[in-house]
C-alpha cells in the first residue's frame, strides 16, 4: 500500500506501542472483527464483505496483526469475535486466530470469550469447536421470531431455526447466551415485540440487547429510502416498543443496565461494559478500533488494503489523540445510556468546573424529568430514556 513517510512513521511506532499498552492496564480487552457475512442484511451497516473466498487470507492477516501487537503474554481480561459473522469461519480458520492470541496473551485469566453468531452456523459441530476453543459466551443474531419480517430484512434464518439453535447451544454447555432483537420495523406489531419478548424471557438467554431499526444510508434499506420505495419507520412505533421493552424488564427480573442492553442479575457483558466504562482495549481487523485511554485508532476498513499492509508487515490505520472535551462528551455519550449513569465529581476531574458550567442546564433537565435528582450522578430516568441522545448533547461541551 501506498503510504507517505509520515504514515509509514506512524505505522511502525503503533504496535510498540500498543505492547505497552497492555503493562499499564489491569483491564485489557481484545476485540477481533472478522469482516464476512454469507449476505448483507437489508438494513446493516458495518463493515463486512461476502466474498467469503478471501476469508482464510484475511485470517494470515488477521494472525500478523495480532503478532505485530507482540504483547509479552499481558493478561487479557475479556476476548470478542464480532464482525461481520465470526460464526463463517471454520474450525481450523478460528483456530489459527487463537494460536496468533495465545502467542501474545495470557487467557488463563480470561472470564469473558464471546463469539458473535447466526443461528444457522450453530450447528453440532460448530458448537464444540467453539467450546473446545474456550469460547464461554454466545451472542447469536436472532433479531426477530417472525419470517416475513426476517425474509424483508434478508435474514437467511427462521423463528424455527433461531428457537432450534438455542436450544442447541445449551445442551453444548454454552450457558452465557446473549440474544439480539430488532425494534420498531414498520413490520414487526407490538403485539409481535411482546411474544418475542416472552420467548426470550424463557428460552434460557442471560443477556438480550435490543435495538431500534434505523435506516442507514449505504445499505439496501438506505437506497430503497432515498428512492422512495419505503419509509423510515415512525418514531413512535419504537418508542411504544421501547416503553413496553423497560415495563417488560422491570416486571420479568432482567436489569436494563444500559439502554440498549439487558440481563438476569450477574449477567452483564463484559467486554462492551469495559469499553462504556473507558477501560482500554485492542482491536484486531479491518475497520476494528483501539484505545488506550487517551488516543484511539481505528484500522483501514476496507478488506483489500488491511490485507496488503499486513503482507508488507504495516497497519493500515489513523489515530487520534481525544482533546479534554472529547474526553468529556465520550464519558457523557456512554455514561448517560447506563442505569447508574455517570458520576459529576468524575467529569469535573476531567475538565475542571464542568458542573459549575453546566449547573443552569442539569437543574432545566431535571426539572423536565430528563435528569433524576441526584446531586453526585447524571442519570436519566427509564421514562426518558429513550430521549438520551438528545439529553446528552445539552449536557456536552465544546
Ligand atoms: S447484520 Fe450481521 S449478518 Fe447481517 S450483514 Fe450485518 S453483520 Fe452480517
Amino acid at each position: 500500500m501506498d503510504l507517505n513517510t509520515k504514515e509509514a512513521a506512524r505505522e511502525r511506532s503503533m504496535p510498540q506501542k500498543y505492547g505497552k499498552m497492555g503493562d499499564l492496564c489491569a483491564v485489557l480487552g481484545l476485540y477481533i472483527h472478522i469482516p464476512f457475512c454469507r449476505h448483507a442484511c437489508h438494513y446493516c451497516n458495518f463493515h463486512f464483505s461476502t466474498q467469503l473466498q478471501h476469508s482464510d487470507a484475511m485470517v494470515s492477516a488477521i494472525a500478523q496483526e495480532i503478532d505485530l501487537h507482540n504483547n509479552n503474554q499481558t493478561p487479557l481480561s475479556t476476548l470478542y469475535f464480532g464482525g461481520g459473522s465470526p460464526s463463517v469461519l471454520t474450525p481450523q480458520e478460528l483456530q489459527r486466530i487463537f494460536t496468533a492470541i495465545h502467542r501474545n496473551f495470557d487467557l488463563s485469566q480470561t472470564q469473558e470469550i464471546t463469539l458473535e453468531a447466526n443461528p444457522e452456523d450453530l450447528t453440532p459441530s460448530n458448537l464444540e469447536t467453539w467450546k473446545l476453543l474456550g469460547i464461554n459466551r454466545l451472542s447469536i443474531g436472532i433479531q426477530s421470531l417472525n419470517d416475513e419480517e426476517l425474509s424483508w430484512m434478508n435474514r437467511k434464518h427462521s423463528a424455527a431455526q433461531s428457537l432450534a439453535a438455542v436450544a442447541l447451544a445449551a445442551t453444548y454447555g454454552f450457558h452465557d447466551v446473549s440474544i439480539d432483537l430488532i425494534y420498531g420495523s414498520e413490520k414487526k406489531s407490538l403485539s409481535q415485540w411482546k411474544a418475542e419478548l416472552d420467548w426470550a424471557n424463557t428460552c434460557g438467554a442471560s443477556h438480550l440487547s435490543c435495538y431500534a431499526m434505523t435506516i442507514e444510508e449505504k445499505t439496501t434499506f438506505g437506497h430503497r429510502l432515498a428512492k422512495g420505495q419505503m419509509q423510515s419507520p415512525p418514531d413512535e412505533h419504537a418508542e411504544s416498543h421501547f416503553d413496553y421493552l423497560c415495563t417488560w424488564a422491570a416486571a420479568n427480573g432482567w436489569e436494563h443496565y444500559e439502554i440498549s442492553n439487558l440481563c438476569k442479575p450477574g449477567h452483564r457483558a463484559m467486554h462492551n461494559s469495559h469499553y462504556w466504562e473507558g477501560h482500554p482495549y485492542i482491536g484486531i481487523g479491518p475497520s476494528a478500533h483501539s484505545f488506550d485511554g487517551k488516543n484511539r485508532s481505528w484500522n483501514i476498513a476496507q478488506n483489500h488494503l488491511y490485507m496488503e499492509a499486513m503482507q508488507n508487515g504495516t497497519r493500515a490505520f489513523e489515530e487520534e489523540t481525544l482533546s479534554v472535551s472529547d474526553q468529556l462528551n465520550e464519558k457523557l455519550m456512554t455514561g448517560l445510556r447506563l442505569i447508574n449513569g455517570v458520576e459529576i465529581a468524575a467529569l469535573d476531574a476531567i475538565h475542571p468546573g464542568y458542573r459549575h458550567e453546566k449547573e443552569a442546564t442539569i437543574q432545566n433537565l431535571i426539572a423536565k424529568e430528563w435528569l433524576l435528582n441526584d446531586s453526585s450522578r447524571l442519570i436519566i430516568p427509564v421514562k426518558s430514556r429513550f430521549l438520551c441522545d438528545a439529553i446528552t448533547v445539552e449536557l456536552m461541551v465544546d
